[in-house]
């Protein structure tokens, strides 16, 4: 599960490769916005007569299923294992990189 703040790494489209921090989970969507990646631009209309049209740049979201999340400890792409710890209201659950099994 991709979570705000984490890196992630683009596998599809045309910013493939690249790799920036999740500004946004829109966990109903799937999707996930990634910072300067992406990028659309949004044409607004001016408000007033002589007034000029402003440009907006936003990232777009993409979907989860193209971005795989840099693990902070090796730094490489992975998927990730779960691990649950604790019982009862004490229980946790922890994402594990697939890689070095290190908790992110
Ligand atoms: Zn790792």
């Amino acid at each position: 599960m991709i979570k705000k703040n984490d890196k992630v790494q683009i596998l599809a489209g045309k910013d493939k490769g690249k790799a920036g921090k999740v500004l946004q989970v829109f966990r109903s969507d799937n999707r996930a916005s990634v910072e300067g990646l992406n990028l659309l631009i949004k044409h607004l209309r001016p408000n007033r007569k002589g007034e000029k049209g402003q440009r907006i740049e936003f990232p777009a979201p993409l979907n989860m299923s193209n971005l795989m999340i840099i693990c902070p400890k090796c730094s490489k792409a992975t998927r990730l294992n779960y691990e649950v710890v604790g019982e009862g209201k004490n229980k946790k659950k922890y994402r594990v990189c697939k890689k070095c099994n290190q908790k992110i």
